[in-house]
């Protein structure tokens, strides 16, 4: 395997970062997972506009420029035939002190890693996922914003112990207000009739460019979307709920805190959305040539 470091492609053996880069030291940086299918990187540009967003917000300035960066991408996914896959593009602070100041590492490391993706099993699309809320809350606004994509996950992460010790996969995180915020990895929607809702960024979730694809599609199909408040009585009371990522694409889930959600399973909606997300994949996307 190829590795994108800082304009040159390396082999994996040599694709080496400093043990000084404060992405490692204090998880400082900016990253973003992307796919690939068919040949095509889909959405990029809105993840190449979210990683300039999150630097932004913590400071960070990303030494090449949007354009670049696209290119790099799609010339890592090149070098390495990736033609459905995962895109791991990372932008760590770089190389400084043992110290917390940030403005003594003068060189962030572009880093773009270019392999397969191990999605849920398929069997659980079907079934349905079973999550659980956890005590791990969201982080407030005004200290990692969850807008921020960063390499500091280390909130998911607990979440995350909690629902695998919990016995399931995935989990609720609700916000300081006792807000639902969204999962560990995923955003989350519930479906009552016709209409869809999910939270509100504000309320503690990351801008998910699955998320957006699904609130601009869902009206084509006849549903309404809004952005809203949701307690954990909205999710228990829901006909459907499903959680929307990149990797993870739009999955139902069946269960939530051992109570089951509807009928128990995906429902009708989350499947007519999944079908056309998959429609969509394959005829949108920056070619690899
Ligand atoms: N929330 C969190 C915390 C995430 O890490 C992710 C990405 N895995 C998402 C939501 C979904 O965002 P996207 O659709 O852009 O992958």
């Amino acid at each position: 395997m190829k590795i994108y470091i800082n304009g040159k492609l390396l082999d994996e053996k040599n694709a080496k970062i400093s043990v000084f880069d404060h992405g490692l030291l204090y998880g400082d940086g900016v990253f973003e997972g992307i796919r690939v299918y068919h040949n095509k990187v889909f959405t990029l540009d809105r993840h190449v506009d979210r990683l300039f967003r999150s630097a932004r917000a913590i400071a960070l300035e990303i030494p090449m420029s949007k354009e670049d960066i696209a290119k790099a991408v799609v010339r890592t996914c090149k070098a390495n035939k990736v033609e459905n896959g995962y895109v791991r593009l990372v932008v760590t602070r770089g190389v400084g002190t043992l110290g917390l100041n940030p403005y003594l590492c003068k060189e962030p490391q572009v880093i773009i890693i270019a392999a397969g993706i191990q999605l849920y099993p398929v069997e659980l699309y079907k079934k349905g996922l079973s999550i659980v809320t956890v005590g791990t809350m969201r982080n407030h606004p005004e200290a990692i914003n969850p807008r921020i994509k960063s390499l500091n996950y280390l909130n998911n992460v607990l979440a995350k112990i909690e629902a695998l010790n919990a016995g399931v996969m995935e989990c609720v995180m609700l916000n300081p207000q006792g807000y639902v915020a969204e999962a560990s990895g995923d955003n989350i929607f519930v479906v009552r009739g016709d209409l869809l809702v999910t939270p509100p960024v504000w309320c503690g979730a990351l801008e998910g460019i699955t998320r957006e694809v699904v609130m601009e599609m869902a009206p084509e199909l006849g549903y309404r979307v809004k952005e809203d408040v949701l307690t954990r009585y909205d999710l228990y009371t829901a006909d459907e709920v499903f959680l929307t990522g990149t990797a993870a694409e739009i999955i139902g889930v069946g269960v939530i805190d051992k109570r089951p959600i509807g009928k128990g399973k995906p429902g009708p909606v989350t499947s007519q959305l999944a079908d056309r997300f998959k429609e969509y994949t394959k005829v949108t996307g920056t070619p690899i040539k």
